[in-house]
């Protein structure tokens, strides 16, 4: 696959009201959008640094799954997503031919109407990746 770069970071929080303070008034970023994505069971909210964004990720729900990360002690940097040049659906294919392990089977709609799929940390170093497209 080729990756473009780095697209966005997603970032758990409890409360996107609490931790937005943080973002804008002491790092000097700027929220320009909040979405519900309720495929995911969260509120999101980005911010951008140079190119790359920054996803605050809110769960709405008890049973979404950025609620269990944080209910399991996870907090901070939840995900890293790379924009893939080729196709999230290739990507995956490749992925699968490599014995990565997928979350997602085929790309699915996120946040921004991006195609997006994730891929199982146990099979890339932790990392809970996302691949996304424009
Ligand atoms: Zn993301």
């Amino acid at each position: 696959m080729k990756i473009s770069h780095i697209e966005h970071l997603g970032i758990a929080v409890e409360s996107i009201e609490k931790a937005l303070p943080y973002f804008e008034n002491v790092l000097g970023l700027k929220c320009y959008a909040v979405e519900e994505v309720a495929d995911q069971k969260v509120k999101t909210a980005f911010l951008k640094v140079g190119e790359v964004k920054l996803e605050l990720l809110e769960p709405t729900s008890p049973d979404s799954p950025v609620a269990k990360y944080l209910a399991n002690g996870g907090k901070g940097i939840h995900h890293v997503a790379f924009a893939v040049e080729d196709g999230v659906a290739e990507a995956l294919a490749e992925c699968e031919g490599k014995e990565i392990r997928l979350i997602d089977k085929a790309p699915r709609k996120g946040a921004e109407g991006l195609q997006i799929a994730f891929l199982h940390p146990k099979s890339t170093c932790g990392i809970l990746t996302e691949l996304c497209e424009h």
